[in-house]
């Protein structure tokens, strides 16, 4: 009896998730990156899974009024900033926090890391940054070393620096949902590859790093690549890859974005590794067409 009944529990739970994707909301409108290029991808990557429905949000342009961007975060499971410009009004802000701190999902992709350097909250959930602001009050540089994230002593300077776009290994550091069953070393398509991070760095679990490379413009630190982040009963998945479409094209890429989604809305990932995942010395990319 009590099998027959946890059957049709589970029966009722995957009809469920199969019958009513999540939805999900992609921020954009102002970046130094090409937003135009890159929000379509990430949404055809996030539906393709068939877990999510994504909706988009754009703001207006640099320099505009931005009094009428008020995106309802509380009909969404999971937010993706695909945003890097104008500060936000208090009012969303506001709203995002109590968003966040209500359970909501936040999924930091690339340049969103480098957004918003005044707010400190967002700065809580992105853990880390690379805005350039050199205010030593944004937390210290964080880094991987000796099995964990650390930080050195507040040294001074700019943060975010990546060198030319090449292909590097990512390396995976710890069991999650996210990364779990994926090869603990990967080939990464050619990518910036993101170093000096500064933030506040609480409640961040590493998940994967790469090696930053001195020879091209690298802080020759394991500079952190993947990361899950705890705030308040919210869940934030902070990848700082996917410059452009042809590094979005990378099945690492591509099966994190979706995994780590689905755990920033929902604190599981049902979805399995794909078959053609890079291994140790060799990318793997899909057209994205
Ligand atoms: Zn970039």
């Amino acid at each position: 009896m009590f099998i027959r009944s946890s059957c049709i529990g589970l029966f009722l739970l995957t009809w469920g998730a199969a019958a009513a994707p999540v939805p999900a909301l992609i921020i954009d409108g102002q970046n130094n990156h090409n937003w135009q290029e890159t929000t379509p991808v990430l949404k055809k990557l996030l539906e393709e899974t068939g877990l999510f429905q994504v909706d988009v949000v754009t703001s207006p342009p640099q320099g505009g009024d931005m009094s009428g961007f008020t995106p309802e975060f509380s009909n969404y499971k999971v937010v993706i900033s695909n945003y890097n410009g104008d500060p936000w009004s208090p009012e969303v802000k506001a709203a995002f926090e109590t968003y966040m701190r209500a359970g909501g999902g936040f999924v930091s992709y690339h340049a969103a890391d480098n957004a918003f350097p005044e707010w400190s909250e967002y700065n809580r959930m992105i853990g880390i940054g690379g805005w350039g602001d050199p205010d030593l009050n944004a937390g210290p540089f964080w880094f991987y070393k000796d099995g964990g994230l650390v930080f050195d002593d507040y040294s001074p300077g700019k943060a975010g620096n990546h060198g030319a776009r090449k292909p590097f290994q990512v390396t995976d550091r710890r069991m999650h949902p996210i990364t779990k069953g994926l090869p603990e070393v990967w080939m990464h398509e050619a990518d910036e590859l993101y170093s000096k991070l500064r933030g506040p760095g609480k409640n961040i679990t590493l998940l994967a790093t790469a090696y930053s490379d001195p020879g091209n413009s690298g802080s020759g630190h394991h500079e952190p690549m993947l990361m899950a982040i705890g705030y308040s009963k919210g869940r934030v998945f902070h990848t700082t890859m996917g410059h452009d479409v042809p590094a979005m094209k990378c099945v690492g890429f591509i099966a994190t974005l979706q995994r780590g989604t689905e755990w920033a809305a929902t604190g599981q990932v049902t979805q399995k590794v794909p078959a053609d995942f890079p291994t140790a010395d060799k990318v793997s990319i899909r057209p994205l067409q």
